[in-house]
C-alpha cells in the first residue's frame, strides 16, 4: 500500500467518525431528522395541549385548535402531529392544542 493510500483511508475513517459524533441536535437543527418529542404547555406562545386551558387567554376564541390552524402540518399519531410554525419544529403538537399565534386554516 503506497503512503498516498494509507493516508487517504486515515483521512476517510476519520472523516465518518467525525460524522457519526455530530451530536443529534445538530441534525435536528438542520433538517435532516425530525424531533417526536411532544410540546409541554408553555413550550411558546402561551402553547397549551388542551385548548380549554386557553379559555382565559385574550386571544382565544372558541372552535380554534391546532388541528384547524394554518400552521397544522401532517397528523403524525395518537391526536399529535406536526405544526409548520418555526418556533414548533422540535416538537410535536396535539390536535386539540391552541397557541397565541393561532390562525385559521381557511
Ligand atoms: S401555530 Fe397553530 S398548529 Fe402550531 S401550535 Fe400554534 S395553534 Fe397549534
Amino acid at each position: 500500500m503506497s503512503g498516498i493510500d494509507k493516508s487517504r483511508r486515515t483521512f476517510l475513517k476519520g472523516s465518518a467518525a467525525a460524522l457519526a459524533a455530530l451530536p443529534l441536535s445538530t441534525l435536528l437543527h438542520h433538517g435532516s431528522v425530525r424531533a417526536e418529542s411532544r410540546a409541554e404547555d408553555g413550550h411558546a406562545h402561551d402553547y397549551v395541549n388542551d385548548a380549554a386551558d386557553a379559555s382565559d387567554h385574550a386571544r382565544f376564541e372558541e372552535g380554534q385548535l391546532c388541528e384547524n390552524c394554518v400552521f397544522w402540518g401532517e397528523g403524525v399519531e395518537n391526536g399529535w402531529g406536526r405544526c409548520t410554525h418555526p418556533d414548533f419544529d422540535d416538537v410535536l403538537v396535539r390536535a386539540e392544542g391552541w397557541c397565541s399565534v393561532y390562525a385559521p386554516a381557511s
